[in-house]
């Protein structure tokens, strides 16, 4: 038996992948089976005083993304000997995505494009896993969505599921049981509410045999997983931190748009549309509305300079990252300025990262293979990713599964 742990963008593809090919696959994810329109019910308490969004959920943190699909760390990647072109070309079929219709881009976009273009900046759509016939734009996706028009992880779950994996949802791992440097099985934990799963509805720790393990829990809980289980890790944290610079335009009701649906790429970060609630909380003074406030993100590489230990997780900003926030928000206000934002309004929002990385990394953590230093145990997600794409990474993270997939497929039939 397979025992893969979490349903994230990593867990998915690969339960789905070694599914199809009729592996026996059995699933755990420690968090609810939750609709998309709930799914920002299940966002994680802050761990420390930092702001890392993730969520606790079938199909993860890809339940509250906004729809990004971009291919990063791919040259990095082939440098490590890991060549992922063609699984990359594979998601993107399979998510559909693509730059959204013009009739997607709000009056906000379109201004901070027209902006940009004045500007000579080199701007470009964002391609997007979101359905255009299902979405009426509405501001929401990191909420879910309201209408279940974007791609999530939950769609290749319910496609493992009909492959013939087991999937048992509010199942956490505990442990994973390793003898004289031999993958002996796991230690899973039934939750809470449901008493569908397994034999019974009792919550004590249940030991399952096994030599095949894949941890999927994100960049987070692997590395906590593999501490437990005696496996340094947890080193090298990144977050792809950001913040939001914006000011106020009066009635311009950016906040009802599809957030980031355009792009302007530089070396260390990438700006793109975004609103956010911390300025408006901040702009009310000025006696501004959620309608009057147009935003952008800055979004930087940032360094693997954080930490998760069992009870916290520590990242500060390095200079270097200071200086790339820095850098990005001057471009991010001339943008807002030039759209007719008044500049004398224009702030920004704490730092804060939603795409924690890099703590079980190829070549530290895992080889080539993702496989870890315990045959037979393997990480597929955010975790085995070496630097900080500074740019949306679940395309990436779904390449690297599909890999993965392939690699053990072969190992079976061996
Ligand atoms: C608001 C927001 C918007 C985003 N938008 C985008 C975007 O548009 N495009 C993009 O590319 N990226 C986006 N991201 C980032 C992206 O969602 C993550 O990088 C990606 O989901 C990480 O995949 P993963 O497999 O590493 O982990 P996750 O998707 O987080 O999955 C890990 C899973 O493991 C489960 N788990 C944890 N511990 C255990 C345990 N002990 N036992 C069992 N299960 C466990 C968790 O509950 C979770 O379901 C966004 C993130 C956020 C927060």
């Amino acid at each position: 038996m397979i025992i893969i742990v979490g349903s994230g963008a990593g867990g998915a593809t690969v339960a789905k992948e070694l599914a199809l090919a009729g592996l026996p696959v059995t699933l755990i994810e420690k968090g609810p089976l939750l609709i998309t329109q709930q799914a920002f019910t299940a966002y994680d308490a802050r761990d420390n005083d930092l702001e890392l969004l993730k969520t606790t959920c079938g199909g993860g943190s890809t339940m509250v993304s906004v729809g990004n699909g971009v291919r990063v760390l791919q040259e990095e990647l082939k440098s490590l000997g890991i060549d992922i072109s063609i699984e990359l070309a594979e998601a993107e079929q399979e998510l559909k995505v693509n730059p959204l219709p013009d009739s997607h881009l709000g009056k906000g976009t379109k201004l901070l494009m027209e902006a940009a273009y004045n500007l000579d900046l080199p701007i470009q759509s964002m391609p997007k896993f979101i359905r255009p016939s299902e979405c009426i734009p509405c501001g929401k996706c990191s909420f879910g969505c309201p209408r279940n028009a974007k791609w999530t992880a939950m769609d290749f779950i319910n496609e493992a599921k009909e492959a013939g994996a087991q999937i048992f949802f509010n199942t956490g791992l505990e442990k994973i049981i390793i003898e004289k440097g031999k993958l002996k099985g796991v230690n899973i934990r039934r939750n809470f509410q449901d008493t569908t799963i397994l034999n019974s509805s009792d919550q004590t720790s249940q030991y399952i045999k096994t030599d095949l393990v894949i941890l999927a829990a994100g960049a987070i809980e692997t590395p906590r997983i593999l501490q437990k289980s005696g496996i340094k890790a947890g080193n090298n944290l990144f977050m792809d931190t950001f913040v939001t610079v914006g000011g106020i335009l009066k009635d311009i009701e950016f906040y009802e748009e599809v957030m980031m649906a355009t792009l302007v790429p530089f070396d260390n970060f990438i700006l793109a549309p975004h609103f956010s609630t911390f300025l408006l909380e901040k702009l009310k003074n000025y006696g501004a509305q959620g309608k009057d406030i147009l935003g952008i993100m800055v979004k930087i590489k940032d360094e693997n300079s954080g930490q998760v230990t069992p009870e916290k997780v520590f990242k500060q900003n390095t200079l270097q990252d200071v200086r790339f926030l820095a850098e990005g928000s001057a471009v991010a206000g001339s943008i807002l300025s030039e759209a007719g934002v008044k500049p004398s309004t224009i702030i920004s929002t704490h730092p804060r990262g939603a795409h924690p990385g890099g703590t079980a990394p190829i070549g530290k953590i895992v080889d080539e293979n993702l496989e870890t230093s315990v045959k037979g145990l393997f990480l597929s997600d955010a975790s085995v990713l070496p630097f900080a794409p500074g740019a949306p990474p679940i395309l990436t993270i779904i390449a690297l599964a599909k890999r993965l997939a392939q690699h053990i497929i072969k190992k079976y039939a061996d």
